[in-house]
């Protein structure tokens, strides 16, 4: 496509050639400034301070206290189940519910098992179906594009993880607003 507009250029008298060629570069500095300015928002993207509070707190209090609380206390057997239980159940909720059946649509699944799956996933704390849904298209959409994916891989392991809910980025709030239209 793009060699043929060139031809088609070439064909042209100089002067408009030369002017057609600056009117393409100005076409590419305004996409480079835009790009940029995207970037700038980016690195000055304010912090959400309860999703930030809770991401940072809640790590440090479970290594803290789940070694004190073992050490200290004893743990029946039932316990360990209803652990085990609720990390395969919220495991499970997230990758078959919202990640395959809501997110993919790779499957068809009963009202019960949907309803099993979602209570799953919000007992997981990962937000509403509709926010993880509308996020997981938007990076399969975009994805690894440093802009419009929003946790995007080209932007280092911590933040495609974690960084990516601690500030209110622009792509993040796009979901947000694309759910809420
Ligand atoms: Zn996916």
């Amino acid at each position: 496509m793009r060699k043929k507009a060139q031809m088609a250029l070439d064909e042209q008298p100089v002067a408009k050639r030369n002017y057609a060629k600056a009117s393409e570069q100005a076409d590419l500095s305004a996409q480079e400034q835009s790009i940029d300015m995207r970037e700038f928002e980016f690195t000055k993207a304010p912090i959400n301070w309860i999703p930030a509070a809770i991401l940072v707190a809640t790590p440090i209090a479970a290594a803290v206290i789940t070694p004190w609380y073992l050490w200290t206390h004893e743990v029946s057997a039932p316990v360990w189940g209803v652990f085990g239980a609720f990390m395969v159940w919220t495991g499970i909720s997230i990758t078959a519910g919202y990640h395959r059946l809501l997110s993919h649509r790779a499957y068809k699944a009963h009202p019960i098992v949907k309803n099993f799956l979602l209570l799953g996933s919000t007992l997981a704390v990962q937000g509403s179906a509709f926010d993880w849904v509308s996020g997981h298209r938007t990076h399969h959409r975009h994805v690894d594009d440093r802009l419009d994916d929003p946790y995007s891989a080209q932007r280092g392991f911590w933040f495609s993880h974690i960084g990516w809910m601690l500030r209110n980025y622009l792509a993040v709030n796009l979901i947000i607003k694309t759910f809420l239209i």
